[in-house]
C-alpha cells in the first residue's frame, strides 16, 4: 500500500467510535523517509481542528526539543500518534481504540522504515514497547525490537505540567541524538553498491 492509498483509507475510517467525533483526521506529519519516528498518544483539541499532530503548546515545546538536537518535523523526523482521531475530553485512547488504529501506524512505519522510534509518553510506550512500561523508571532506555531502536521519553504535555522532568527529558534527547549519529554514521560507512548485469558490485568512491 502507498501513502496516498493509506491516507485515503484512514480519512474514511470508522473502525472505532473515535471516528464519529473527529473534525479532522490527524494522519501524521514530517519527512516520509525520516530516520526517526516520534509517536504520541492521540490528537488533542488543536490537533483535531488543524489535522496535524502536536500543534498546541505541547507541539511548540516538541519543536523546541527537536531543535535542541538538530532535528525538525519539516526535515528529518516523522510524527504520528497511536490513534488518529481525537478521544473526547482528551482522555487516553481506550485499549480497543488503540488496537483498532494500530495497523495504520504499522503501515506508516513500514513505509517510512525509520531506524529509531521514540514513544512520547505512557500511552505510546505501553502500546509499542511493553504493556507494563513505566515512564518514570524506564525513560531513556533503548530497546531493540524487530529491527528498530526504541525509546520512551516524557510527553511534552507532561513537561509543561511538571518542569522538574525537563532535566531528565534533556538527557533523553541527548541519547536520541547520540543514537541517531551512531546509526547514520554506520549507513554512511557502507560502500555504495552498483548493479551490473544483475550482479551487485562495490563501487570506488
Ligand atoms: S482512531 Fe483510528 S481506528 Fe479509530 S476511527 Fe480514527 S482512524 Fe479509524
Amino acid at each position: 500500500m502507498d501513502w496516498e492509498c493509506l491516507r485515503a483509507i484512514c480519512e474514511d475510517c470508522h473502525r472505532c467510535p473515535l471516528g464519529q467525533g473527529r473534525t479532522n483526521l490527524v494522519f501524521g506529519v514530517g519527512n516520509p523517509r525520516a530516520e526517526i519516528l516520534f509517536v504520541g498518544e492521540g490528537p488533542g483539541e488543536q490537533e483535531d481542528l488543524r489535522g496535524e499532530p502536536f500543534v498546541g503548546k505541547a507541539g511548540i515545546l516538541l519543536d523546541k526539543m527537536l531543535a535542541c538536537i538538530g532535528l525538525s518535523r519539516k526535515e528529518n523526523v516523522y510524527i504520528a500518534n497511536i490513534v488518529k482521531c481525537r478521544p473526547p475530553h482528551n482522555r487516553d485512547p481506550l485499549p480497543e481504540e488503540r488496537t483498532a488504529c494500530l495497523p495504520y501506524l504499522r503501515e506508516q512505519t513500514r513505509l517510512i522504515r525509520p531506524k529509531i522510534i521514540i514513544c512520547l509518553g505512557k500511552v505510546a510506550a505501553t502500546t509499542l514497547i511493553d504493556p507494563n512500561f513505566s515512564i518514570m523508571r524506564s525513560h531513556g532506555v533503548w530497546y531493540e525490537r524487530k529491527g528498530f531502536w526504541m525509546m520512551a521519553t516524557f510527553h511534552p504535555a507532561a513537561l509543561l505540567r511538571n518542569e522538574n522532568l525537563k532535566r531528565d527529558a534533556y538527557q533523553d534527547l541527548l541519547r536520541i541524538r547520540e543514537k541517531y549519529e551512531e546509526l547514520t554514521a554506520e549507513t554512511k560507512k557502507e560502500p555504495p553498491v552498483a548493479e551490473t548485469d544483475g550482479k551487485k558490485e562495490e563501487t570506488e568512491k
